[in-house]
């Protein structure tokens, strides 16, 4: 290809063919745009240069001039490593390396000037910098650019002295070889409206800036460059998929569907759950495949809509299925459809993994002839096994513990694709929910049923437990139910599980008048559903468990929820369990108790579900507060493509604004073939070409 950015790095002035090697290898560097999109990971303003003697512990990076004035080298056994004494006149101080010793022996030298570079640490009396950045200090540099660009290198690299400073230098004449030939990859127009930088000076001052101003500015363009295609494809690939994969046709709303509206609702629904049903009808009527996301916080009602979509297609003639996580929630599930729907005919059946034998077989027959109109169940229902006669709609309830492997499954259930309606309690910033989930188009209900009372949350210490303990007392008398959640993890397990036990003999003691249960994941599975059911008619009335409970469990008249040890939950895992109290018309309540010091961020937490009951309000905290953590970590890979500048959570404010720029295109430009946009269209095929180019290799 005659494109100059695609020529082998091979050929650039300083590299050649063993260091293109390394760079392939190494930094997964081929051609010369993917060295000029290597990007720095950090910048050093270089004209601060500091004294010894002032420097102060919890320093960030210094920057020091001098020389050092004796080596102390240890070259054998386990505590090999060389310490030079280095000075500038107004202190000593020690540069120490542990590692690349061959090396650092033959280069580094005493009695000539360096620059050095390096977050100081006290050791002993002095101060001391382990593997600083070191290199000779003269006339090279007084350098033109105030910041000093740094980039990631590898053990390899390090060894075969490609640094940070050489890449930058191969950066540089990578620059000279495009320079003037560097093509725009966002058209006049977006440049304009959004006042960006140009490419080749955005690409420039992000490798070289010369002040404080010039690298917000080109970061802005990279970044929103790079957000722009990553909407643009996601919004293309979700208009190609509706083109391709046709879906059933739902003509009509039909007798069990007006019948369960006008005769069985047990109470009116909320405006947000009308405007979704609405919007899963109308996807249903198109004759294509609905993949439809539904958003809405605990407690808002999601199981009536996923009940009237099933009706929905069982008024056209196909079957449904409605998937839960866990059995307990499948199980509760089935009992909440079925008291729905009362003495309506439909045939509603369950189908997990512990139903076995002659159970199993009749439920598999009748799906397969037909009589199973909805079936409920857990990951049990996507077995090759499971033969539906006409699967027309499955319902996915919380959604992050299905995959999309797991998703796709579903359809191979029908000689085409079922519709699939996913529903969610995470609540993630609606911006990221559209970037993540990728194809699917999403739906919120953003509404509580009315006359909930919102729950009280209350942060309590350890040493107030009997005010928690009078709180639930008074509670029981009034007749309510209340969750006890203990924590659990892995790592931790056998001594969280004896916190457990030991909550729960304690409790027995205390409310020796009131019958009190457990549930933990160790249990069987029909001990659980034991306790679990138990609990659901009130025979027990204190509920100890750990998070088995978290998600979707329905038991109106609970009206507390203590979480023990609550800072070791994260905030979506609190919301999710406060969410299962608040469900009737009485005042609920969520008690969160901790021991007494709490770190500032813990504490910010604690604060904020006490303040806040709304869960997307909530999410956005969290996700301040983790910072890019481990919903990063999920969000990166559910992205078409990897990104190399923009953060998925940090830069969320410029995604909605590059998604909006994005439809606007899609929408305004539908065939493609608008002059002002040629540009664009002409970059997304190139980036949709590399990225198969990518997955054929991988
Ligand atoms: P989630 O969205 O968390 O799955 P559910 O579907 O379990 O919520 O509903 C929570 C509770 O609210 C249930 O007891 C349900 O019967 C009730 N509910 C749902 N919709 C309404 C409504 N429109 N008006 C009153 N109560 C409702
Ligand atoms: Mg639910």
């Amino acid at each position: 290809m005659s494109d100059i950015l695609s020529q082998d790095i091979q050929y650039l002035k300083g590299v050649g063919p063993a260091r293109a090697k390394l760079l392939n290898s190494e930094l997964d560097v081929y051609t010369l745009k993917d060295l000029l999109y290597t990007f720095p990971y950090k910048y050093v303003d270089r004209t601060i240069i500091h004294r010894i003697q002032d420097l102060e512990e919890d320093m960030p990076q210094v920057q020091l001039v001098g020389q050092i004035v004796d080596f102390e080298r240890v070259t054998k056994g386990p505590h090999k490593r060389i310490v030079a004494t280095f000075t500038d006149g107004t202190g000593y101080i020690e540069l120490v390396w542990f590692k690349a010793l061959k090396y650092i022996n033959e280069t580094i030298k005493a009695n000539v000037p360096y620059l050095i570079l390096g977050k100081p640490t006290v050791f002993g009396r002095r101060f001391s910098i382990a593997h600083p950045e070191i290199e000779k200090y003269d006339e090279e540099n007084t350098r033109q650019n105030q910041f000093q660009a740094f980039y990631s290198t590898t053990e390899l690299l390090k060894k075969r002295n490609i640094s940070s400073k050489v890449i930058s230098h191969l950066i540089s004449n990578a620059f000279d070889a495009v320079q003037g030939k560097l093509a725009e990859t966002l058209s006049p127009s977006i440049i304009n409206e959004k006042g960006l930088l140009s490419l080749e000076k955005a690409l420039y001052d992000v490798h070289y800036p010369n002040s404080s101003k010039s690298l917000p500015l080109a970061l802005h363009r990279l970044k929103f460059e790079e957000l722009f295609y990553l909407q643009l494809d996601i919004l293309h690939y979700a208009k190609d998929r509706k083109k391709e994969v046709a879906g059933f046709l739902f003509k009509k709303v039909g007798e069990q569907f007006l019948t369960f509206y006008n005769d069985h609702l047990p109470f009116e629904l909320t405006e947000a759950q009308k405007r979704v049903i609405k919007e899963i009808r109308s996807d249903m009527r198109k004759g294509q495949q609905m993949n439809r996301l539904l958003q809405g916080d605990v407690g808002s009602g999601k199981t009536m809509v996923a009940l009237m979509s099933c009706l929905l297609a069982i008024d056209n003639g196909f079957q449904a299925c409605i998937m839960a996580p866990t059995e307990i929630l499948a199980e509760q599930h089935l009992a909440t459809v079925r008291e729905l729907l009362g003495n309506m005919n439909v045939n509603v059946e369950l189908l997990t993994g512990i139903v076995k034998g002659k159970e199993r077989k009749r439920i598999l027959d009748d799906l397969a002839s037909g009589k199973t109109q909805i079936l409920v169940g857990t990951h049990a229902l996507i077995e090759p096994k499971v033969h539906f006669l006409n699967l027309g709609l499955a319902v996915i309830d919380e959604q992050h513990r299905f995959g999309v492997k797991q998703r796709s499954k579903l359809w191979e259930k029908n000689i085409r694709p079922p519709h699939v309606l996913v529903m969610t309690a995470t609540p993630i910033p609606r911006t990221l929910a559209m970037t993540v989930y990728g194809d699917l188009d999403v739906s919120v209900i953003d509404e509580l049923p009315p006359g909930r009372k919102p729950i009280q949350t209350l942060h309590y210490y350890s040493s107030d437990v009997d005010k928690m303990y009078a709180g639930i007392r008074t509670e029981l008398k009034r007749g309510r139910q209340v969750y006890i959640v203990y924590p659990l993890i892995e790592e931790s397990e056998k001594s969280d599980l004896k916190n457990l036990e030991d909550g729960y003999m304690q409790l027995t003691e205390v409310f020796s008048e009131y019958n009190v249960g457990k549930v933990h994941g160790k249990m069987k599975s029909q001990e659980k559903e034991a306790a679990m059911s138990a609990f659901l008619n009130n025979e027990i009335q204190i509920l100890v468990s750990t998070t088995v409970i978290e998600v979707g469990v329905n038991v109106p008249n609970a009206s507390v929820m203590v979480i023990e040890e609550a800072d070791r939950f994260g905030l979506a895992q609190l919301h999710q369990l406060r969410g299962r109290v608040g469900r009737g018309a009485e005042q609920s309540y969520c008690i969160l108790m901790t021991h007494r010091r709490l770190n500032e961020n813990t504490k910010r937490r604690m604060d904020i579900m006490v303040e806040s009951n709304d869960g997307f309000v909530i999410a956005e905290e969290d996700m301040k507060l983790r910072g890019p953590g481990d919903l990063e970590g999920t969000a990166q890979s559910g992205l078409p493509f990897t990104l190399k500048i923009a953060n998925i959570i940090k830069d969320n404010k410029l995604m909605e604004e590059a998604r909006e720029c994005a439809t606007r295109i899609m929408t305004s430009d539908p065939d493609e073939n608008l002059s002002d946009n040629a540009i664009v269209w002409k970059q997304l095929k190139r980036l949709k070409r590399n990225k198969e180019n990518f997955s054929d290799i991988s």
